[in-house]
């Protein structure tokens, strides 16, 4: 019976891919399952499809789910699935090859490799060496209320949107809130680079009592550390609507500004309440999200906005 509002999972496509071992259970804390990790996967798919095809991707897999071991892969593996690509960095031609996907079949495939969480590059296999995104990634060190954290994004806003660019935010699905700013990808990795340590080593010095932008763990205590190092070729970050390997099976959700709230935390939302969250959404909060991407601007960002 169609009841249900069709806004995550309107003509949704299917994927063609056979999983082994349906009911492996991944999450054993909520029970997610391989086959309602796909099932998640398949509903978000229009969602997540332009953050997670056609890019290098690093994957966090566990065969035997969150409790068993875990790997953090950059390269392929043996018996690879034939939906999962494999590239070649262009810088790296001797290296092994990396891992990409170009479809849904992919990205379910990655599901039946045990992938729990996927951490794309923020460049694109047809530009590898200009990011379309920026990346700034808001670390809470123990003892810091949540409420700093969001004022550490709104501040980020503000100063990137000062230097001429929009940003979206999302919870990571772990401690913390990601801020990205689509770009045309115009410039080079080094010069965003620059631009980005720029934003965090301005709001480290201009209130040194809540953000440090190096990543020295001792100096972390009560601080929000401006994370900019996603931000550099071969880095990566977890993308929009992935999973975490991490109890309570959450997802990196996308938000609207204005949702921005004590009562969202940075795991509140998770593969159980994903799809009836984005179902009830009037639109989509990171809709104009390409659509919004500008230049990188060739003036260093600067001081204190509000
Ligand atoms: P949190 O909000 O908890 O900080 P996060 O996604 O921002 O969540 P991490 O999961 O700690 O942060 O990951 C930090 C970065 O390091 C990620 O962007 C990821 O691409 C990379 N990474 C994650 N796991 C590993 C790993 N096991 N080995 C190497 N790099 C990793
Ligand atoms: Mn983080
Ligand atoms: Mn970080």
């Amino acid at each position: 019976r169609e009841t249900r509002k069709m806004t995550a999972t309107a003509k949704q496509p299917k994927s063609t891919i056979a999983l082994t071992h349906p009911d492996r259970i991944y999450w054993p804390d909520t029970g997610v399952t391989k086959e309602g990790l796909a099932d998640y996967y398949t509903e978000v798919w229009p969602r997540i499809q332009p953050f997670v095809t056609d890019r290098p991707l690093a994957l966090l897999r566990g065969p035997s789910g969150i409790d068993g071991q875990l790997f953090f892969q950059k390269h392929a593996w043996k018996g690879l699935n034939a939906h999962i690509e494999l590239v070649k960095d262009p810088k790296d031609k001797a290296g092994e090859p990396l891992i990409s996907i170009k479809d849904l079949d992919g990205l379910i495939a990655l599901v039946q490799s045990a992938v729990l969480e996927i951490h794309p590059w923020g460049s694109t296999l047809a530009n590898w060496e200009r990011p379309d995104m920026i990346i700034m990634d808001l670390d809470p060190g123990p003892d810091v209320a949540w409420q700093r954290v969001i004022d550490a994004a709104l501040e980020t806003r503000d100063r990137l949107k000062q230097a001429g660019l929009a940003s979206f935010v999302k919870t990571s699905g772990g401690k913390g809130l990601h801020v990205v700013a689509p770009l045309e990808p115009k410039t080079p990795w080094p010069t965003v680079k620059a631009f980005t340590k720029a934003i965090a080593d301005a709001m480290a010095s201009d209130d040194p009592d809540r953000y440090v932008a190096t990543v020295t763990k001792s100096k972390r205590q009560g601080k929000i550390l401006i994370d900019y190092l996603r931000n550099q070729r071969g880095a990566t970050a977890v993308a929009p609507y992935s999973t975490r390997a991490r109890s309570g099976a959450p997802v990196s959700m996308p938000l609207a500004w204005n949702e921005l709230d004590l009562s969202i935390g940075p795991a509140y939302f998770t593969v159980g309440n994903a799809v009836t969250r984005l179902d009830a959404l009037a639109s989509d909060p990171w809709k104009d999200f390409r659509k919004a991407a500008r230049p990188l601007p060739s003036v260093k960002p600067g001081g204190k906005v509000r």
